[in-house]
Parts: C-alpha cells; sequence; structure tokens
C-alpha cells in the first residue's frame, strides 16, 4: 500500500477492524503493524518515517478510544525490533534543520519500547530486547510454557 488517498489509512482499517471483531462475543486480538515504519527506516528516510510514525500514532488513538469505552481491552504498542539506528545529533527544540544520521540500513539490535493500556498494562513498560515481547505477551496470556527457543549454533 501507498499510505496515500485514495486507499484507506491504518486509522480508518483499525476502525473498521475493531468495529467488526467486536461484534464477536469470545473478544478479540488485532495486530496492526505500521510497517512503513520500517520501510522509510531500511531507506533512511527520516521525513517519511516521521509521517509514518504519525499515521500509526493515529491508529493507535483509535484503538486507546475503544479500550477507554470497553474497559475490558488491553492495547499494546512495541516494535519487533528496531531499523537503521537513527539518530538526532543536533538542531532546534522546534524541529528545524535537524541533523539525522544512522549507523544502518538493516535491522538493529537495538533495544524496543514496550507501553500498554488496560488490564495487565502495568507488566508493559521501558524498554526491552525484542526476544522478551513473546515472552511477556504469552505470561499475559497465560500461555504456559511458552514454546522453547530453538538453539540457533548446529546440532553436533
Ligand atoms: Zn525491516
Amino acid at each position: 500500500m501507498t499510505t496515500r488517498r485514495p486507499e484507506p489509512t491504518i486509522k480508518e482499517m483499525t476502525s473498521r477492524a475493531i468495529e467488526i471483531l467486536a461484534k464477536g462475543k469470545k473478544g478479540f486480538i488485532l495486530m496492526v503493524e505500521g510497517s512503513q515504519i520500517d520501510w522509510a527506516n531500511h531507506a533512511n528516510d527520516a521525513e517519511e518515517s516521521a509521517r509514518q510514525t504519525l499515521l500509526f500514532d493515529q491508529a493507535v488513538e483509535v484503538a486507546l478510544e475503544f479500550a477507554v469505552k470497553d474497559q475490558r481491552t488491553l492495547v499494546i504498542v512495541t516494535a519487533d525490533h528496531e531499523t537503521g539506528g537513527m539518530a538526532i545529533n543536533g538542531g532546534s527544540v522546534n524541529g528545524e534543520d535537524l541533523k539525522i544520521a544512522w549507523t544502518s540500513k538493516g535491522h538493529t539490535g537495538a533495544t524496543v519500547p514496550l507501553y500498554g493500556y488496560g488490564p495487565g498494562a502495568q507488566r508493559l513498560s521501558g524498554f526491552h530486547e525484542n526476544i522478551d515481547i513473546p515472552r511477556t505477551f504469552a505470561a499475559l496470556l497465560g500461555v504456559k510454557p511458552f514454546p522453547k527457543e530453538k538453539s540457533l549454533m548446529p546440532a553436533r
């Protein structure tokens, strides 16, 4: 998708998905990915990264509005990895003349943020190794035991 009109925005798609899924009686899990933040960072395009992040933020807003009204919904915002290793090395507070630097055109090993709102959200805060995110989700969902990790080392 282009994330430009006439295509629906990620906010609109999130809103429609929640509208449909909320009709069910068993509850639901909805995963919304702002994947084009990743694409922009692969291209080391800071302006597009900011645009995509703002579009994703609108989808988060829709989810939070539902959760506030519903009071039984946990909204989690996180990332599966960081991309590009972007740093701001100067500029003014109002965002003019920013000096953006990148360390990579690929995924990095930087920690990722984990935010939550709703039941269980007290377990969701701070920055984490991305491999800890699925363990946290499994614990929240009561999935036990969490699947064993496969060794990256070749078998002998
Ligand atoms: Zn990527």
